[in-house]
């Protein structure tokens, strides 16, 4: 499953700056995922679960945030959003745009955590 193997890996890179926190909980992990990256939230979250039992992750929140699509558009001699993904044409000018600027991202944007020691 294409979702398992992405969590798995920010589970990964969760761990790796955790070990610079020692006992530290992680409560939230947010994740920017590019409107092109295909991925399913639900399975995200679904696998996400599974992922992160019995780690030092179990029990954190997992929160996508899906940015929009960025192309540069050279008559427009700027950087449109596209509508949506069925057309790579520029919503202002109508021509075809290539120039990928942002939407393909999968990446950890940051995680929250508890450094706090158990509480009495
Ligand atoms: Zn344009």
């Amino acid at each position: 499953m294409h979702e398992l193997s992405i969590v798995s890996s920010v589970v990964d890179t969760v761990m790796e700056t955790l070990a610079a926190y020692p006992g530290a909980k992680v409560k939230e992990v947010r994740l920017r995922v590019g409107a092109l990256a295909a991925v399913v939230e639900d399975s995200l979250q679904f696998c996400y679960g599974i992922a992160t039992e019995g780690t030092d992750l179990e029990g954190s929140k997992l929160v996508v945030h899906v940015v929009p699509v960025l192309m540069h558009c050279v008559p427009c001699a700027q950087d449109v959003e596209l509508a949506g993904l069925q057309s790579f044409r520029c919503p202002r000018c109508g021509e075809p745009v290539l120039d990928l600027r942002q939407g393909r991202e999968l990446e950890v944007e940051s995680i929250e955590i508890d450094e706090v020691e158990e509480k009495a």
